[in-house]
């Protein structure tokens, strides 16, 4: 029998894991919800396992996910992100199970989950970052601990949630008084977000660069990076466009910190594919920030530049191959821009467009495109999961190649039914300072004309919709 493989996880990512195993000669095992069950990762998979009627507890269901492997003959389990990729619980369940967890072992990824812990790591191999405090005392000893902390540094300061993730629990405080109000209402919100109610403060980097690492490190000792990525365009601290390379005309920078990111994924005796992430003072300093255990939303532009399938390492890694290549393989070429495309209104505060059918479908293509997504036409987005629909990767020889690759790219990208961030993306890829390569985390907000555009209500685009709908309903009979 072939090797199996079950992805524990939905959606776009699903997809893009059981595309690596069927190309490395295994069988896929998906597993779905009910809400999920006209997803295409169901399809594409050689075997589909229902888990049962969610939403999302079925996802996040360990022992119904290994029991799922282990009916099914799975050697293996990719969590890929969010759900259960880093919890350390659910590698420890396969560990005890016999079923490997591809990712490193669920000591890794409990110390470096915890972001109080994995600063003590860094800071004990001498890796640069911003101060901060341990986690905060219970009680009025906490508070005292915190205005001690923002006396000697000053205002703002990051209140931030120690097992957080996700862009989630990360509070910027102006004041003493602030602190004293918000300091309760974090650690209520993180017991219940992450089940811990720990907090510790950091210093503010004011308007930083977000530039991370990716590594890749097997089980012989070898540890590589894949050069950066800028993740500076986000939204409440969660990315929306990610580059690869980072922009910064600073070679010798730029080669410092991918050193850094490769000390510190050894001080934490790193295995498997990781991101270590920075960030970028206006003075060039850098810190930092914390290493995520698990493939990223955005590794697919990392992939583009060098060429090098971030996946397919992952699975073989955790088998237990040493990786085949070495830091000076590692070429990068060019430039790429990721851009997530979500069902979700930006004028209306993001507000997800769940429950609406995609009536039209028609996706962008040609030279040095890559889409990640699993929609298509006719398909009714579940309300229950988040929004991302497709991701849209753009490879370009230089920066200003890939930027109009990009604008071409979303020009001819239709998506009705629900609104999307199509147009948004747009009017980034024609602003001057994205152009320019020049942007930091305080991009959305002051770059507000961004939000400025008109839907697409063309009488041509209306007649393009209809017509496709009449199509698309000869083809389906039956659907809704
Ligand atoms: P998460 O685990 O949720 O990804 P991170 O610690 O990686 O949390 O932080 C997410 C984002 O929040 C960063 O990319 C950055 O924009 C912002 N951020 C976090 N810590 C700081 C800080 N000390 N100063 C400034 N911005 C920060
Ligand atoms: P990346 O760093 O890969 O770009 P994000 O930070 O956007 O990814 O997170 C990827 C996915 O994982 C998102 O759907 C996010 O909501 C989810 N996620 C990440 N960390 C956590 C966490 N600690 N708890 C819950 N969800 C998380
Ligand atoms: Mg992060």
């Amino acid at each position: 029998m072939k090797t199996r493989i079950l992805v524990a996880n939905r959606g776009e990512i699903a997809i893009r894991l059981i595309r690596a195993i069927q190309e490395l000669g295994y069988e896929a095992i998906a597993v779905y919800e009910t809400p999920d069950e006209m997803s295409s990762h169901i399809r594409i998979a050689d075997e589909a396992v229902c888990l049962g009627p969610g939403p999302r507890s079925d996802y996040l269901n360990i022992d119904k996910i290994i029991r799922a492997a282990k009916k099914s003959g799975a050697a293996a389990i990719h969590p890929g992100y969010g759900f259960l990729a880093e919890n350390p619980y659910f590698a420890k369940a396969c560990e005890a199970s016999g079923v490997i967890f591809i990712g490193p072992s669920s000591e890794i990824i409990s110390n470096l989950g915890n972001k109080v812990i994995a600063r003590k790591i860094m800071g004990d191999a001498k890796i640069p970052m911003v101060p901060g405090t341990a986690n905060l005392s219970q009680g009025k000893e906490g508070i005292r601990e915190a205005l001690g902390f923002a006396e000697k540094y000053g205002y703002p300061v990051m209140l931030k949630a120690t097992s957080g993730g996700g862009g989630r629990g990360i509070r910027r405080i102006e004041s003493d008084k602030d602190m004293v109000e918000q300091i309760p209402v974090a650690r209520a919100e993180a017991l219940a977000a992450f089940n811990d109610d720990s907090v510790y403060l950091e210093k503010v980097v004011v308007n930083p660069k977000h530039v991370e690492v990716q590594i890749l490190a097997d089980s012989f000792g070898k540890t590589l990076h894949l050069g950066t990525r800028d993740c500076s365009i986000q939204r409440r601290n969660q990315k929306l466009v990610e580059i690869a390379p980072s922009m910064i005309q600073n070679k010798e920078l730029l080669d410092n910190i991918c050193e850094t990111a490769v000390l510190a994924a050894k001080a934490a005796n790193y295995l498997n594919a990781g991101t270590v992430e920075f960030l970028i003072d206006s003075d060039m300093n850098y810190y930092f920030m914390e290493i995520n255990t698990r493939v990223q939303v955005e590794h697919t532009v990392t992939e583009m530049i060098t060429g090098i399938d971030i996946v397919r390492n992952q699975i073989n890694i955790a088998f237990g191959k040493p990786l085949s290549f070495g830091q000076e393989d590692v070429n990068i070429r060019g430039h790429a821009i990721e851009v997530r495309i979500n069902a979700e209104d930006p004028k209306n505060n993001f507000m997800p467009e769940g429950g609406k059918k995609v009536s039209v479908y028609r996706s962008t293509g040609g030279f040095g495109v890559r889409l990640d997504g699993f929609v298509y036409q006719g398909y009714i987005i579940p309300e229950v999961y988040d929004s991302l629909l497709v991701k849209l990767t753009v490879h370009g020889f230089t920066w200003e190649e890939t930027v109009g690759r990009l604008r071409r790219c979303l020009a001819n990208f239709t998506i009705s039914g629900p609104k999307t961030t199509i147009p948004f993306y747009q009017n980034i890829a024609n602003e001057r300072d994205f152009v320019n390569g020049d942007f930091d985390t305080s991009y959305i907000d002051t770059h507000p004309y961004i939000f400025h555009y008109e839907e697409d209500s063309s009488e041509a685009s209306k007649l393009a919709r209809f017509v496709a709908e009449i199509h698309y309903a000869k083809e389906n009979p039956f659907a809704k």
